[in-house]
């Protein structure tokens, strides 16, 4: 029989009562040491007191009102949002893919106004991940992704990841934007290099092309700074947020400069629930906890230690592990055995890490984790690794 609930995922048998900070606990009351977050989404753990106290607060007050009027946090959030990065302006959304689709739409939207409607072009790469609408499996266009759905949105191509001739040969009069994640995430933690970003924005500087940077996954501190591209020191046009920025809750946001989001007037794009009173709650603490020196400064000195650890787990156990990549706490530990057995085996040593692509699990946990709580992770995953190497 069908099961109830679509069976789009392949769910491993957990069921999580609670959580509190870096650990989840299941129905028996087993502690789980949660390596993934809800795939880089609770960055400040599970039933952060703060978080849970501001969400509390606003729920007793007012949960919806439509955007047809003002919102009071989402004009706080906005502006914490335009303060801290190259943006003058923002469209609060639910989710990653609601965000990337407010980029584009405002990319094309953008060149029209400008008397070049034939600019409809987004020039994504091979390998990425934007979410599972038309039109970001589209912009992703891998088989995985699209097979059986199309037809697909036209307009988008999939360049190889890297390659600066490629990109410097499809760039031509229709080209709108380029697309990109500083950090390929569901794609295996591939970090783009700081220089083809620069080539990026220099590219579009030349053609008048708008430069988008998903940041969904590496976004809000991951990398130990605010956001992953501030490592190249370059700024894109347009960025979709999602995941941490409501560290937990539903919330994304497209982020732009003034001139990217010329076109984006009233009656042009919405949301319903986009911005809710307390999504945008939570997220105004989010960005507060966030975004300090002393709070972004301490995942880089963790995650420094965490990689040398793991360094350490891949001599220790080269049939498992084969190399560790990423930048600050969005980790990918490419695996020799299959990733999947590696992360299955992880259940049974109760410790969460996700799959990702290239055979990497990816270790995405909480920001604020411990030194002592990450040490806990090497000793469980060389747990893990020493009871597969069991069955080699
Ligand atoms: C998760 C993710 C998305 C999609 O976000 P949803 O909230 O699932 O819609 C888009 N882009 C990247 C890079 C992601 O990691």
């Amino acid at each position: 029989m069908t099961p109830t609930v679509m069976p789009t995922y392949a769910r491993a048998p957990l069921s999580f009562a609670k959580g509190k900070g870096s650990w989840l606990i299941d129905d028996q009351g087993q502690h789980y040491l949660d390596m993934g977050a809800g795939i880089a989404v609770n960055i400040l753990g599970h039933a952060h007191p703060e978080l849970v106290s501001v969400l509390n607060d606003q729920a007793e007050k007012l949960w919806h009102t439509s955007n047809l009027y003002n919102v009071p946090n989402q004009k706080k959030l906005a502006d914490k949002l335009v303060d801290a990065t190259f943006a003058d302006t923002v469209f609060f959304t639910n989710s990653g893919t609601e965000s990337m689709e407010c980029a584009i739409k405002m990319a094309r939207k953008y060149h029209y106004d400008n008397g070049m409607p034939e600019r409809i072009k987004i020039i994504a790469f091979e390998g990425s991940f934007h979410g599972r609408s038309l039109g970001m499996i589209s912009a992703a266009g891998s088989e995985k992704l699209t097979k059986g759905f199309g037809p697909l949105v036209p307009g988008f191509v999939q360049l190889p990841f890297g390659n600066h001739e490629a990109l410097i040969s499809e760039i031509d009069a229709s080209t709108a934007a380029i697309l990109i994640e500083p950090i390929q995430g569901e794609g295996g933690i591939l970090p783009v290099p700081d220089q083809f970003l620069k080539g990026l924005r220099d590219l579009c500087d030349e053609h008048g092309i708008l430069l988008i940077f998903d940041e969904v996954q590496c976004g809000v501190g991951r990398t130990g700074k605010l956001f992953a591209h501030e490592w190249a020191g370059i700024e894109p046009d347009i960025m979709a947020i999602a995941k941490g920025i409501g560290g937990g809750f539903p919330l994304g946001a497209c982020l732009a400069t003034e001139k990217a989001a010329t076109g984006m007037t009233a009656g042009t794009h919405g949301s319903t629930y986009g911005g809710n009173p307390l999504a945008t709650a939570v997220g105004i603490a989010v960005m507060d906890l966030v975004n300090t020196p002393d709070f972004l400064n301490n995942i880089n000195t963790q995650a420094s230690l965490f990689r040398q650890s793991l360094e350490g787990l891949i001599i220790t156990h080269p049939k498992i592990f084969k190399s560790v990549r990423g930048s600050g706490l969005m980790i990918g530990l490419e695996c020799v055995v299959p990733n999947i057995d590696v992360v299955n085996a992880g259940y049974d040593h109760q410790i969460l890490t996700v799959p990702g692509g290239a055979n990497v699990i990816r270790l995405l946990p909480a920001l604020n984790i411990s030194a002592s709580e990450l040490q806990e992770a090497i000793k469980r995953l060389s747990a893990v690794a020493a009871k597969i190497e069991t069955s080699l």
